[in-house]
């Protein structure tokens, strides 16, 4: 028998790769599922991306780069962020990484010893939590409202430092709720960390361009410049440029985290692959366009969905300022009865039950640390959106 690590067994799959799989299976067993539970874009990479990439190749670009990614892509990562975050970052500042993930976990594992407490707002992106907990730290999830589109305030994080918090993780536009802190609200949230110079911040900004209506991502070290000593700025190239399969993010921040975020890379996965490293460096060079359409056809994605969904009785939906899915209470519809007789205790049956009687997949909310809720992604046709969200009226029409 294999013993399992104490590290690995008190650690939970991921949510939504379960869930990926959940629906994979019953597909493959010939039922026709619509997936909600997607994260990521529906679109493929811009070709010209792909094609610096196949050039890359042919041009014998197929070697170990250095751990920290090669420099014209760590150059062009940190021009971009003078651009678009609002801070002077060098090349050296900068790190690529295997996806977004994989540095969120670097810097975890170079920072958190036993017990260090991360302050993690909910809903949050499953895996923040988790990732903590393999490293040793404690996640303290402070609880956030659908009022205030699901953001931190400054009571709550004020309330939630203790002298073992290490680390704020901040997620704008965030996943599930879509928030996006304005300028003054990341001010705000900055006066309180004056206070406690200990404390590190994470920024993931992966979906900074999926913003809508008036709202515009606005990074913390741009709204509170006191705070970039301290602050790991994550991002990507998954959501904005549809490259998740290349796997490829990056993050920036002080040169101590950086450099030991490098070590352990050079110590795990050596560097990200030259060729996706290609595609990004093209990415970043070539023509942004294809940035500012998906951002347009997200939004009205998203102002079809959540009219269809906000019709259905027992359904409450928010609009979310930012990213790809609705976050909707669901509470009303809670200890209802399915045709079949059974209670819909929690937001756990409501997912089986709709997966069941709907074919409709989605998320539940207690996977995002705020049960009574769901996540439906609408990074996914108008059509299926249109035919999922018919689908789920109908069934939530049956519960009695
Ligand atoms: N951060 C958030 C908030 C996400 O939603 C995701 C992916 O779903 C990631 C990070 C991971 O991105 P990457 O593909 O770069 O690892």
């Amino acid at each position: 028998t294999v013993r399992l690590s104490r590290r690995v067994t008190r650690m939970q799959p991921s949510a939504s790769i379960a869930a990926k799989q959940r629906v994979t299976e019953l597909q493959a067993q010939g039922k026709e599922i619509i997936d909600f539970t997607i994260g990521e874009p529906d679109m493929d990479t811009p070709a010209h991306i792909v094609q610096g990439a196949i050039d890359a190749m042919r041009g014998g670009d197929t070697h170990y780069t250095p751990t920290a990614g090669v420099a014209p892509l760590r150059q062009a990562i940190a021009d971009k962020l003078r651009r678009d975050a609002g801070h002077d970052y060098t090349a050296a500042q900068v790190i690529v990484g295997s996806g977004a993930k994989q540095l969120i976990n670097e810097s975890f594992a170079a920072t958190l010893d036993d017990g260090d407490e991360v302050i993690v707002p909910a809903p949050y992106w499953v895996s923040y939590p988790d990732i903590v907990t393999l490293y040793d730290g404690v996640p303290v999830v402070v609880p956030t409202t659908a009022a205030n589109d699901f953001k931190l305030t400054p009571q709550a994080l004020a309330a939630a430092l203790t002298p073992r918090t290490r680390w704020v993780v901040l997620n704008a536009p965030g996943n599930p709720g879509g928030a996006i802190y304005t300028r003054d609200e990341l001010r705000a949230l900055a006066d309180v960390l004056a206070g406690h110079p200990e404390v590190m911040v994470m920024t993931d900004d992966i979906y900074e361009y999926l913003a809508y209506d008036q709202h515009r991502h606005v990074n913390l070290v741009a709204a509170a410049p006191e705070l970039a000593a301290r602050t790991l700025l994550i991002n990507g190239f998954s959501k904005s440029y549809a490259m998740t399969g290349w796997r490829i993010g990056y993050a920036a921040g002080p040169q101590a985290l950086i450099n030991a975020m490098g070590k352990l890379i050079g110590q795990s996965t050596t560097c990200v692959s030259s060729i996706a490293q290609a595609g990004a460096l093209t990415a970043l060079k070539g023509d942004q366009e294809f940035i500012e359409e998906t951002r347009q056809v997200y939004e009205h994605r998203r102002d079809v969905m959540h009219k269809a969904v906000s019709a259905i009785p027992g359904v409450d939906c928010r609009l979310p300022q930012g990213a790809f899915y609705l976050f909707p209470s669901v509470q009303a519809l809670l200890g209802k009865r399915t045709p079949g007789g059974q209670v819909v205790a929690d937001d756990r049956d409501l997912v089986m039950y709709l997966l069941d009687e709907a074919g409709v997949a989605v998320m539940d909310g207690s996977a995002y640390g705020m049960p009574g809720h769901l996540r439906l992604s609408f990074a996914t046709s108008l059509q299926t959106i249109e035919r999922g969200c018919a689908r789920m009226a109908q069934a939530c029409a049956r519960l009695a």
